[in-house]
């Protein structure tokens, strides 16, 4: 059975035994040990030991970001067995786990060289007799929590800025996928983090996720995945008066204007829905279509939808996976049945696959609805699945009605030639992030976080290790005359 990773030590968790699922087939990845909860209590205050022993807690930037260098060359090295590895754990593609693979090893690079240029701020002078200054200080024990669907992405999106940051860490993977943030404790151990600094925790959020996030000396909780976990994080912290990072669902429209370029766009919404299975926070699950293009482009959606080549994600050629598991299947199939009893059509998909090698898996056919309003289930609630729900609008004030009218606010896609149009959607759209003309892109330097019930805070760009930090103003007295206030 797998170790874990407790404080620089690799060995079996006191917790119960897990299995690693592979979703193409059923079959087992491996087994590995969960924590118990005298495992987190073990773990967390190593980790307080460790942040606070001089050799960290006094390191120099540059030291710090050496580390995550190596880290950044050795996820390059190993990319293709990570990947593979990825596969196993998810089902993603391979050719999407490779990418998830290559943006960690950028965040790594990228966080390191932000550490290096971060430099604080000397205060302008108010007085001749003292100078003021402003230092950033790290916040101690940090639970980073992850869920399944793109591990080593949002892993490293944790670890790089809260360890450069100076800070340990404690990650907590989701139970689906713990085998990839076990190689990443190698990875970084091999890049030389000293030890106790990071510990990958597998087990279940609601048992060891919890125990890591109740514990006093835990100083935040960065956390990525579904909204009610994330509410009930955030009660959590508000008690502990401690700060949250929380990247939550979405149900994001992507719109397509009268004056789009419908090739493009054809091609985007596809992307933007169907890529990962619809298993993406930023899924563009709402598409509103312009009547007077609806028709048209509706058609070359659904027959580009019917094209695209579902299979095993091991299959260098496969475009859509499985989805992670039997009871997500389940779920996803439940609120299309859900869409045709509130008077959806389904266009194309609508069922699961099981057509030769495919009834081994949790395939679902990529699906798209028409025939419901935006106050339709399928249209307020989060699928985290291969389905498309299509909505035609006239007037563009009433398509902004529709498309803010959501608890979600995390990203939305805008298709049209038309620039103008573009920048005053894209300010009047309460979202995130909103991709014009593309969809899905991400760039390590651009920050990334929701809007409204998607969330609280921001991922990556350069700030983001000072949102691993809290901010110490200094005052250094100038003046050898003693203050005269008390002269009398
Ligand atoms: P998803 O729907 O993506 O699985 P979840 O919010 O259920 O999203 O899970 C995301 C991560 O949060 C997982 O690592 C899961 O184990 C963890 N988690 C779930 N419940 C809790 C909890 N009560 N406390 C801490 N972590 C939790």
């Amino acid at each position: 059975m797998k170790a874990l990773f407790l404080a620089g030590q690799w060995r079996q968790g006191r917790g119960p035994a897990a299995r690693s699922i592979f979703p193409a087939d059923g079959s087992v990845n491996a087994e590995f040990s969960t924590a118990s909860t005298d495992d987190v209590e073990e773990a967390i205050q190593a980790a307080h030991q460790a942040w606070q022993d001089p050799s960290w807690r006094n390191s120099l930037p540059v030291e710090r970001a050496r580390v995550l260098y190596k880290v950044a060359e050795l996820i390059e090295k190993n990319a293709t067995e990570l990947a593979a590895l990825q596969t196993r754990d998810n089902g993603k593609p391979l050719a999407e786990t490779r990418g998830l693979v290559m943006s960690a090893a950028s965040t790594a690079r990228y966080t390191a060289a932000c550490l290096e240029t971060l430099d604080t701020e000397l205060t302008n002078a108010r007085s001749r007799e003292w100078l003021t200054m402003s230092v950033h200080e790290p916040l101690g024990v940090v639970a980073a929590i992850t869920p399944w669907n793109s591990p080593i992405a949002s892993e490293v999106q944790k670890l790089a800025p809260a360890l450069a940051a100076g800070n340990a860490v404690i990650l907590k993977p989701a139970e689906a996928t713990s085998l990839i943030a076990l190689e990443l404790a190698r990875l970084f151990e091999e890049a030389g983090l000293p030890r106790g600094l990071l510990s990958v925790l597998p087990g279940k959020g609601s048992v060891v996720g919890n125990a890591i996030v109740q514990h006093p000396l835990v100083k935040k909780i960065s956390f990525t995945g579904g909204t009610s976990t994330g509410r009930q994080l955030a009660h959590t912290a508000a008690e502990r008066l401690i700060g949250t990072s929380l990247e939550l669902g979405g149900k994001s429209p992507t719109i397509v204007l009268a004056d789009a370029d419908l090739d493009l766009a054809v091609n985007g919404v596809i992307y933007g829905i169907f890529s990962s299975s619809g298993q993406a926070c930023i899924a563009g699950a709402r598409l509103f279509v312009h009547s007077s293009v609806y028709d048209d482009f509706m058609q070359r959606l659904v027959a580009k939808t019917q094209a695209l080549r579902v299979g095993h994600p091991e299959d260098a050629s496969t475009q859509v996976g499985p989805l992670i598991d039997e009871k997500h299947l389940n779920s996803v199939d439940a609120y299309v049945r859900q869409a045709e009893a509130e008077g959806g059509q389904i266009l194309t998909g609508g069922h699961r696959l099981t057509e030769g090698e495919l009834a081994q898996g949790t395939y679902y056919a990529p699906t798209i609805i028409a025939g419901l309003n935006n106050h339709a289930s399928v249209c307020q609630e989060e699928i985290f699945g291969p389905v498309l729900v299509a909505l035609p609008f006239e007037d563009e004030h009433d398509l902004l009605l529709q498309a803010n009218d959501s608890v979600y606010g995390l990203a939305a896609g805008i298709w049209t030639e038309n620039y103008r149009k573009a920048w005053q959607l894209a300010r009047a759209l309460d979202v995130g992030t909103v991709w014009i003309n593309t969809y899905k892109k991400f760039s390590i330097s651009t920050p990334f976080g929701g809007f409204k019930e998607s969330g609280v805070g921001r991922e990556k760009g350069r700030l983001s290790i000072l949102s691993y930090m809290q901010q110490k103003s200094i005052y250094m007295g100038l003046s050898s005359q003693p203050d005269p206030w008390c002269e009398g």
